[in-house]
């Protein structure tokens, strides 16, 4: 008999049909039912069968190098917290979460630190990901909603792709895409690298990185130039504040634009006359926006445009934001970020005092916490002394990672529940504390359109591994809230949830769920797929106090010019068969094959000008550390820029640590780290 779950990597949130077939034996297929997928699976989700073994596995609490009971480690962990925040007050502790959590982990998590614990320092790994289009969408409807669904691509005549490879990061939504394109849809793709994506498009503009607010505001300018702004969706439901028009439009025109994004102006123009001629367009922009020093402006630039052009809220015209990992969503919606509440609310004091009452708690958090970035400096200067990662490693994934793991060894107390037993994050705890893992775990996810899919246990849980849930719940119980952590099952806590999405919404707020007392624990076990939110903004009416969305008036800012010690440009992300730091796919012979080292990707003309070699190896150095890799020569690399991938660390290589190179250095709207324009070096070694 096959189960329904969904897929442990990407945002997509493919659904899977998973045949239990021996003891630590599956057999996975497509869910044909499932709405993200429909029965498609890519390599990396075809290949989960062959991660579900028990190599590497924490099975066990662990005090320092020795086994410990749960009952041990449960009270040391909750003993230190408290003695911590009794000493130093709530702010000296932090959580720092993750993306692969399911929903129902991430709402007690952020329950026990914003509702009882009293402090906003739990940020999540997703800050690193899509935090700036929450900052935008925020910014734009009030709400953080992705006004999309994957049937918007389905129904769209023009797809653009900002910064996202989708063809290997999304390689389900890549095929959705083609086969519209079979019917006549344009595909348009912008990203500084010629990816395999931009290869298969009919136009790939090659800008500049960090270009895209100067690319976007031309665009908009275009549109009003040749009459394609809808006026009479602006005036019934945007606001657009005064001097708006005259601020992006300076140095919009086409000739500038193309000269600061560093592409043909032919080109240039072919993009905006496909877009101003085509009513039915998404905008699908990833990681290359929002992992930026102005990723949030950027994200903004896309929304002006498909809000002046009243392309949002109708079937194949929105702008779409696409999560990196499984339950990025999920964790937006629960709050897991330092800057949001739970069920889209922030820190206004109606929604504190909502929350608060709803959760009878007795310290709720006054304002937002540390953001990733600031939340690791802090520990490094000894402000937090008690930190939990949960599902992560920070080790390897922070920018400046190097400075992270300094930070780790001086944190008074460190504390990680993970699924496996070494981690480069682990051998910094004084606890590790064994989750469960995907295939043992129940609970919901949330993908990149809304769609709330369950994932559902396949195998019982190995040695003593708990899920996360029931790890957090069980030292707030300990640290003396019993009462609001009283859960036995998932589908309390799912419950929960929901009511509280439902709490004080007065209909301003999207985000509301089902009915969640309604069907009992049988309708969890049997919940199929569902999206919350409708068409979002369908009829015009938006989540700020006025219901208007707003018009945001960003500006390109300049562009820095090469650094003298520091002359290239270092751009970082996924190759199309691993995922984040390889604990589970790196355990997949197969998809190793893709890929099987770290490469730097080098134009030929650099590399003949540096005397670099294609495979030989060669030193990738900036501000913050320095790594060996091997060349690969590539023209889709543009002049002076290097891409590297992030997968690999201290564990699986000697070098390609591309953790070591990024700058600490933050959106200030978001906070979301850049990773894809830091200034660097390379030579032959
Ligand atoms: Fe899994 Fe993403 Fe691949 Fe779908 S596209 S199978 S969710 S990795």
């Amino acid at each position: 008999m096959s189960i329904r779950t969904t897929c442990a990597y990407c945002g997509v949130g493919c659904g899977i049909r998973a045949t239990v077939t021996g003891e630590r034996e599956v057999r996975i297929e497509g869910d044909p039912d499932h709405p993200a997928n429909r029965g498609r699976l890519c390599s990396k989700g075809t290949h989960l069968g062959e991660t579900v073994g028990l190599e590497g596995r924490l099975l066990h609490p662990m005090i320092g190098l020795k086994r410990a009971s749960w009952d041990k480690a449960l009270n040391l962990v909750a003993r230190r917290f408290r003695d911590t925040i009794a000493r130093h007050g709530p702010g000296s502790v932090a959580f720092y979460v993750s993306g692969q959590l399911l929903t129902e982990d991430y709402y007690v998590a952020n329950k026990l630190m914003k509702g009882f614990i009293g402090t906003a320092n739990i940020d999540t790994n997703s800050r690193l990901c899509m935090s700036s289009a929450v900052a935008g969408h925020n910014r734009a409807f009030g709400e953080d909603v992705v006004p999309a669904s994957y049937d918007d691509l389905d129904a769209a005549d023009l797809i653009i792709l900002v910064g996202s490879n989708t063809a290997w990061c999304h390689p389900i939504v890549y095929q959705r895409i083609a086969a519209r394109r079979e019917a006549g849809a344009k595909l348009v793709v912008i990203d500084p690298r010629r990816t395999e994506t931009a290869e298969e498009a009919d136009l790939h503009l090659a800008i500049r990185p960090g270009s895209d607010v100067a690319l976007m505001n031309g665009l908009l300018h275009w549109c009003r130039e040749v009459g394609a702004i809808d006026e009479t969706y602006l005036a019934a439901h945007v606001a657009t504040p005064e001097g708006f028009w005259d601020e992006v439009g300076e140095g919009s025109d086409l000739w500038s634009v193309a000269r600061t994004c560093d592409v043909p102006p032919p080109d240039l123009r072919r993009f905006y006359e496909l877009f101003a001629a085509t009513p039915r367009s998404v905008t699908m922009f990833s990681q290359g926006v929002n992992q930026a020093l102005a990723g949030t402006d950027q994200v903004n630039a896309i929304l002006n445009v498909h809000l002046a052009t009243g392309r949002i809220g109708r079937p194949g015209a929105a702008p779409f934001s696409i999560t990196g990992q499984p339950n990025a969503m999920g964790g937006r919606e629960v709050g897991g970020l330092a800057s949001t509440l739970a069920a889209h609310m922030d820190f206004a004091p109606e929604h504190r005092d909502l929350v608060q009452r709803f959760w009878a708690s007795p310290a709720i958090a006054q304002k937002p916490g540390l953001k990733a970035v600031d939340l690791f400096r802090a520990i490094g200067e000894g402000r937090i002394k008690a930190l939990w990662i949960m599902a992560t490693n920070p080790a390897v994934s922070m920018p400046d990672a190097g400075r992270v793991r300094e930070a780790l060894a001086a944190c008074p107390f460190v504390l990680v529940s993970d699924v496996m037993e070494r981690t480069d994050s682990a051998d910094y705890a004084h606890v590790r504390l064994p989750a469960a893992a995907w295939g043992e775990k129940d609970g919901t996810v949330t993908n990149s359109d809304r769609t709330i899919s369950r994932q559902r246990a396949l195998f019982p849980l190995p040695g003593e591994a708990k899920p996360d849930w029931w790890i957090v719940k069980e030292v707030a119980r300990r640290m003396g809230w019993k009462t609001a952590f009283a859960y036995d099952r998932p589908a309390e806590i799912w419950r929960e949830h929901c009511r509280l999405s439902r709490y004080g919404n007065d209909g301003k707020r999207l985000f509301a769920l089902p009915d969640g007392g309604a069907g009992g624990n049988a309708a969890y076990d049997a919940m199929p797929p569902f999206r919350w939110g409708g068409t979002p903004f369908a009829d015009g009416r938006y989540s700020t106090p006025d219901a208007r969305a707003r018009l945001v008036p960003v500006t390109q800012k300049p562009l820095p010019a090469p650094l003298r010690d520091w002359p290239m440009t270092l751009n970082t992300g996924r190759y199309r068969d691993q995922w984040h730091s390889m604990t589970r796919t790196g355990l997949s012979p197969k998809l190793a094959r893709h890929r099987e080292e770290p490469l730097v990707e080098v134009h030929p003309e650099d590399a003949a000008e540096l005397g670099l070699a294609d495979g030989g190896l060669a030193r990738v150095g900036t501000p913050q550390g320095d790594s060996i890799f091997r060349v690969a020569l590539t023209d889709a690399q543009r002049r002076g820029e290097l891409f590297t991938p992030i997968h690999w660390t201290d564990r699986t290589s000697t070098g390609g640590r591309t953790g070591l190179l990024p700058r600490p250095l933050t959106d200030p709207h978001s906070g979301q780290p850049g990773f894809k324009a830091t200034p660097a070096r390379i030579e032959a070694v």
